[in-house]
């Protein structure tokens, strides 16, 4: 059968009855953790010169191999050769983030406190106009899929109209997204708080018209536990109670006042973690925004539970919250996924996420004779499948398994010069000492040999997730539908 093939040129339209594609590519993915692993390269899959087989009909994963082989075994398949040399992975996955916050990212305040009073509320406060939150929903989306990630845990406000508007966008997308109305009635502005009774029922309303609708899921969303009263926790634990496959989605231990603050609203519970888990709402689908100083039993208590933790390093440090242990979290079995927290965050992506993340990591380890940085490839499963597994959705996406959702991002490992002469040296500096140099005094000397696919990726994922940026992400594609293209409109 004879092979067709898209000429190998930028943004070509595929015709629109093609039902499959192949994406020929470097293609990467991870399997599981690499962090234990004796090899870190045993941990993912990685085609030098790959191939893409999607169903689009279905918006799936056929199956990714090596070029030569898949395409003999996919030989009625349309190859695009668009991306060849370029590299897909599996679309990034913020963990935690605030829509309504888009527009006060990066503003200057000394606390969390004065923060959220002098921005947030009253940014959030114009959510009530449906308009409003349409426009900041297709805003907040696009810089979503601009900075390559595909699926998210979102913030909304108080406003059921702030969650039907970024709902009814994401269906439109066919994007995977996660959110909820939150929930609030104390310790805010008059004008962003709700009722025990209203907070149920605006929930329940969300709940029924959108959770598993599309690609959406419903996250049931107490700001923190200081905003709500007992009551209004043990309301948001009665709708887990009806729905069991929804989400929580809250913060917890973010900051050291806070977590003081939540010791004097409610002396009678153990910690932090265990107010939450009174009220029914420490679960699997249970995700924790920041968790920077969390106690031993808390540690323990979410081991045991394997409910979704966010990393939000960018936000930690902006907001002067801490350095989440990371070595701790993962050696403590914490399932933890990485999260932007804009408008806490400072930026949308995940690389700027992943560069934040090291230097804390390094800094955090200032006294340690023997530090062990963060590896490139443990910083990537933890922007991809660990971001799935902290949301319970590994099963469904963050890998290039037959019947995985096909959304992914497709990224250029060099988009400038300097980059461009890092990318360089690495294999300069290969070829005169015969080893990755990507190793520290507490992780082995990598054993992968040249000639093997994986030669030097360490080294050159690291370059890209250090230097790297939205000018990376050459286009983002949901469910197999390209979305984004830099420098298009799609
Ligand atoms: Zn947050």
């Amino acid at each position: 059968m004879e092979i067709q093939q898209l000429n190998p040129q930028n943004n070509q339209q595929i015709p629109a009855n093609v039902q499959k594609i192949a994406y020929r590519a470097n293609i990467l993915f991870f399997n599981e953790d690499p962090y234990f692993k004796e090899t870190q390269e045993d941990a993912l899959t990685f085609y030098k010169d790959g191939l893409l087989v999607l169903d689009l009909e279905k918006g799936t994963v056929i199956e990714a191999g090596n070029y030569e082989e898949m395409r003999a075994k996919h030989a009625s398949v349309l190859i695009s050769e668009e991306y060849k040399d370029k590299l897909i992975m599996p679309g990034f996955i913020d963990c935690h983030t605030h829509y309504p916050q888009t527009e006060m990212i990066c503003s200057f305040a000394s606390s969390l406190v004065n923060w959220l009073n002098t921005y947030t509320f009253p940014t959030e406060e114009q959510f009530k106009d449906i308009n409003y939150a349409k426009k900041i929903s297709q805003f907040y989306l696009n810089e979503l899929l601009k900075n390559g990630t595909t699926t998210a845990l979102v913030f909304a406000t108080i406003h059921p109209e702030s969650v039907a508007a970024l709902f009814d966008e994401a269906i439109r997308l066919n994007m995977r997204i996660i959110t909820g109305k939150t929930m609030m009635n104390r310790n805010a502005p008059e004008f962003l708080q709700d009722t025990v009774e209203g907070s149920y029922r605006d929930s329940l309303d969300l709940i029924q018209s959108y959770h598993n609708v599309g690609r959406c899921l419903y996250s049931i969303t107490p700001r923190f536990a200081p905003t709500s009263t007992q009551d209004q926790l043990n309301v948001a634990g009665q709708l887990k109670h009806q729905f069991p496959d929804t989400y929580i989605h809250t913060h917890l231990n973010e900051n050291l006042q806070e977590v003081d603050w939540v010791k004097s609203l409610f002396p009678e519970s153990e910690n932090y973690l265990d107010v939450y888990d009174k009220s029914n709402l420490v679960h699997k689908h249970s995700v924790f925004a920041h968790c920077v100083h969390c106690t031993q039993p808390e540690l323990d208590k979410m081991k045991q539970i394997q409910c979704g933790v966010a990393y939000c390093p960018t936000s930690n440090g902006f907001l002067g919250a801490g350095m989440f242990p990371y070595h701790q979290a993962v050696q403590n079995g914490i399932n933890f996924g990485m999260g932007t927290d804009v408008g806490g965050g400072t930026d949308f992506g995940m690389l700027r996420t992943l560069q934040d993340a090291y230097k804390f990591i390094m800094v955090s380890q200032q006294h340690v004779e023997n530090r062990r940085p963060m590896t490139s490839f443990e910083g990537f499963y933890r922007a991809t499948l660990g971001g799935c597994k902290a949301l319970s959705l590994e099963h469904k996406i963050g890998k290039f398994l037959p019947g995985y959702e096909a959304d992914f991002v497709v990224l250029d490992w060099c988009v400038n010069d300097i980059q461009r002469l890092r990318f360089e040296n690495i294999e300069k500096r290969a070829s005169t000492t015969q080893q990755s140099t990507a190793t520290s005094e507490s992780l082995k000397l990598s054993t992968i040999k040249p000639g093997d696919d994986k030669y030097l990726l360490q080294d050159k994922l690291f370059g890209l997730m250090m230097m790297g940026d939205s000018n990376n992400v050459y286009s983002t594609h949901l469910a197999g539908i390209k979305r984004y293209q830099r420098g298009n409109k799609i």
